[in-house]
């Protein structure tokens, strides 16, 4: 196992001086965060970040269109929170042709009609995962244990259904920390969902100080690159790990670099090797393992 990495104040402060030098990303056409922005009341807002952030997996230019599908038909029935509380028989025969990787239509129905239970029951969304909400917690972990178990409960539909049967495709949506994941998707949402700077919306009340970075490939990579760690797997310890370094940083909001690293790897910016008109521009290049030019021995 690879040896835990924690930065020296004097490399914290190093690379923060790089990262405060990322250009921030202001086009969000190519993120799925834009389904958010689609919608002006909090409760559609709410619906539209959970199934924009739980179907972002795998490439952007594959899932966008799906979202778009899904929010086309939303809009149609009078936008996403209507569209949940309402979802028929003759919705689900719709969204029934829609599929993205191993998510087949009727996944997406059984989620719209979870979510319609689930904002009977409680209200909204954000007060599923806020049931036992304890002031001073470390990081949302526990916020997502207790919320996505109770949207596992409410996915079942008949007294005989149990939710480690349900498909491939419906419990990929509802991937539990509990299972040892980064769960990249939930902590996506939470950043979403608790930052108030753009293009985050700053809707729920959870310190940005708990939220835990949402590990995906492209993160990965650049904080390997970096030395946020040196471990190989895409678990929960290893987004923590990357969080408490970034926290040395930003205690108060250690996740707030995340869109403009993660979108220099999404965009294709950053080639995951050194190229000379690529790398010498970067903000990262000085911090960076992979970026700098590498040093002439010594000949003679
Ligand atoms: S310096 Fe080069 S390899 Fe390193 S993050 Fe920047 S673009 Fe990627």
């Amino acid at each position: 196992m690879a040896k835990a990495t924690r930065l020296s104040k004097n490399r914290a402060a190093q690379l923060r001086a790089c990262l405060d030098k990322l250009e921030p990303v202001t086009d969000i056409s190519d993120d799925p965060i834009q389904f958010v922005h689609r919608y002006d009341s909090s409760a559609d807002r709410e619906v539209a970040a959970l199934f924009a952030a739980t179907l972002a997996f795998g490439r952007v230019a594959s899932f966008l269109p799906v979202l778009n599908e899904i929010f086309t038909q939303a809009d149609e029935c009078g936008g996403p929170a209507t569209w949940v509380d309402n979802f028929s028989k003759e919705d689900a025969d719709r969204i029934e042709p829609i599929f993205y990787r191993w998510i087949r239509g009727p996944d997406l129905a059984r989620f719209a009609r979870t979510i319609g239970r689930i904002r009977v029951q409680y209200g909204s969304i954000e007060a599923v995962f806020k049931v036992n909400d304890t002031p001073n917690q470390t990081d949302i972990k526990p916020l997502l244990e207790q919320g996505i178990s109770i949207f596992q409960k409410f996915s079942l539909e008949s007294p005989d259904e149990q939710f480690s049967d349900l498909s491939r495709g419906y419990r990929f949506l509802l991937t539990h920390p509990a299972s040892g994941s980064g769960c990249k998707r939930w902590c996506m949402l939470f950043r979403w969902m608790a930052r108030t700077e753009f293009p985050d919306v700053g809707m729920w009340s959870i310190p940005t100080s708990a939220l835990i970075i949402p590990l995906d490939t492209h993160i990965h990579q650049v904080a390997d690159f970096v030395g946020l760690t040196r471990r190989k797997d895409g678990s929960w310890a290893t987004a923590k790990e990357i969080t408490q370094n970034l926290a040395r940083m930003d205690p108060e909001d250690p996740t707030r670099f995340d869109f403009a690293l993660a979108h220099l790897g999404i965009s294709g910016k950053c080639n995951k090797r050194r190229v000379p008109e690529v790398c010498d521009p970067c903000a990262l290049v000085e911090v960076c393992r992979i970026g700098q030019p590498r040093k002439r021995s010594p000949t003679g």
